[in-house]
């Protein structure tokens, strides 16, 4: 197994997770098995008790962890399931550390960053490789920039890999400022970021250069120089105007060859015709629709990433450019000029009225409406209170039972005590069931599948038949029948809520069926109701 690692200098938010991806895909296409993983510096356990308007959307395995959104741009890029191996954080490392001081693992011993920390890392790093023995390249992506103070020992334990296993190479990814004044792209961030890697051991490989214009070859020059790497190791990759583009362009720019060079991995050149098909379809799309989001963390579109690519890439299929409606469920007035709705997932009784709102307007305007985890509680809310007559109709997760004559999503018995606390939610892969003659069936062309869910609440059972009188179908359900994992209303065009987060699975070339059906519906319902 060989190793990949990559750092971020000069600044966070570069891409390098997609550069990750990228390479991760061209490996994949020369017919090599990868993986990747991400090791994040911080001190959360994991993303799921960080507001997303910190950390954007928390990402979800099918083995229910709780992950970086990099993991996202993983899965979509390489088309592989990743898992609970596929992140880690200082939090998840210092706590180990702890409960073995305690557990009198280093009786006599001083317990200190290097080594026990930095060992905790490179137990973690070599327990993937140890799991997934078929697998000939592990990319590790270290989250932050260098430079930062909790980086240390993930730097350290990466250096230390390297003098164990020749079979590593490091991609450091930086950022070229361009200065308008001068008219140049600047070389010197890089250097000074170079300078403090090798002032901890590590000489990168290969630099990944970031800018939104072309490079000139003479500051790739400087850089290559200056930072003591082959001229050939310095690569561009520039802003495009589909992040889907960039594995054609790391591909042209030499990326894969000179990794395999570099590793000593005999490959066939990757075959990228498929991938250069869906860029073709990505390019050409001739009409748009608008698609409303309607969320409490729409200042941070990475909040509702997946969500956001998932309709992308539905779009792809239909040549249809989406355009997102960001919809601030506390203030807004209307949904007007909006061919598809989504309530997409989230936590907290802010802005549950406007969602409430929402569901109402597309339900009685016949919009196609896509209500993801809270987007499917919000919308049996509103139709118990307005179709079903119950007044009081909510979640307790909003309004206490003591004073809820109807809490219609209800926590799981047992539930009830770990509010607030991490980790604690039904996470994961689940199975279900779709109900035969049901959209949902049709949609996925099947009666049994899996999906991944986040969340603690439930449709409460006690409410089943006065919502299924009233015209609501139970289209999705656990193989026992006991849990409502979608719903639907058959006397609209589309109109489907589900318990769990379809987004997680699309991928750009196989988008996810309740995503396509919703852009289908979207743009016939823009034919139908456009002048
Ligand atoms: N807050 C809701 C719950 O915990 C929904 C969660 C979500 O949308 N991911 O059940």
């Amino acid at each position: 197994m060989k190793h990949i690692f990559i750092t971020g200098g000069v600044c966070s938010g570069l891409g390098k997770g997609i550069t990750a991806a990228a390479l991760g895909r061209l490996l994949k296409q020369r017919g090599l098995k990868v993986t990747a993983q991400k090791l994040d510096p911080y001190m959360n356990i994991d993303p799921g008790t960080m507001s997303p308007l910190q950390h954007g959307e928390v990402f979800v395995t099918d083995d229910g962890a709780e992950t970086d959104l990099d993991l996202g741009h993983y899965e979509r890029f390489m088309d592989e399931n990743l898992t609970k191996y596929s992140n880690l954080t200082s939090g998840q490392v210092y706590s180990k550390v702890i409960a073995n001081e305690r557990a009198g693992e280093y009786l006599g011993g001083t317990v200190q960053v290097i080594p026990h920390v930095t060992d905790e890392i490179k137990r973690f790093i070599y327990a993937t490789t140890s799991e997934n023995t078929d697998i000939d390249v592990l990319i590790t992506e270290i989250g932050g920039t260098t430079g930062d103070i909790e980086i240390q020992p993930f730097l350290e334990a990466i250096r230390q890999i390297h003098l164990e296993k020749e079979a590593s190479l490091f991609i450091h990814v930086t950022l070229v400022p361009y200065l308008k004044a001068s008219g140049e792209h600047k070389s010197k961030p890089t250097q000074h970021s170079v300078k403090d890697l090798r002032a901890i051991g590590i000489s990168p490989n290969i630099i990944v250069t970031r800018a939104d214009e072309p490079i000139k070859t003479e500051i790739k020059r400087k850089i290559s120089s200056f930072s003591n790497i082959k001229p050939d190791c310095v690569i561009e990759n520039m802003t495009l105007p589909s992040l889907y583009e960039t594995p054609l362009m790391l591909h042209k720019n030499g990326l894969d060859s000179i990794v395999c060079r570099e590793l000593n991995l005999q490959t066939p050149e990757p075959d990228l015709s498929e991938w250069q098909n869906m860029i073709n379809r990505i390019a050409n799309r001739n009409f748009s629709i608008t698609v409303a989001i309607v969320g409490k963390y729409v200042s941070c579109w990475d909040a509702y990433l997946s969500v956001v690519e998932a309709l992308n890439h539905a779009g792809f299929v239909f040549g249809a450019r989406i355009n997102i409606r960001w919809i601030d469920s506390d203030t807004f007035d209307n949904l007007k000029d909006v061919h598809a709705v989504i309530v997409p997932g989230g936590f907290g009784d802010r802005g549950v009225d406007g969602k409430i709102r929402a569901c109402k307007y597309a339900r009685e305007n016949k919009i196609p409406f896509l209500g993801i985890c809270l987007g499917m509680q919000v919308a049996v809310i509103e139709y118990a209170r307005n179709v079903c007559n119950l007044a009081d109709a909510h979640s307790t997760e909003f309004v206490p039972k003591s004073v809820n004559s109807a809490p219609i999503i209800d926590l799981m018995p047992g539930q009830e005590t770990l509010i607030n606390s991490g980790g604690t939610m039904r996470l994961g892969a689940y199975p279900c069931k779709t109900l035969s003659g049901s959209l949902l069936q049709k949609l996925y062309n099947s009666s049994d599948i899996s999906e991944r869910h986040r969340h603690r609440y439930e449709f409460n059972n006690d409410f089943r038949n006065i919502l299924t009188e009233n015209g609501m179908t139970i289209s999705g359900s656990s193989p026992d029948g006991m849990l409502v994992e979608a719903i639907e209303l058959p006397n609209h065009p589309f109109f489907i809520g589900v318990q769990y987060h379809p987004e997680f699975k699309s991928r750009p070339n196989k988008p996810h069926p309740l995503f396509l059906g919703l852009v289908e519906a979207g743009i016939a319902y823009n034919k139908t109701y456009s002048t």
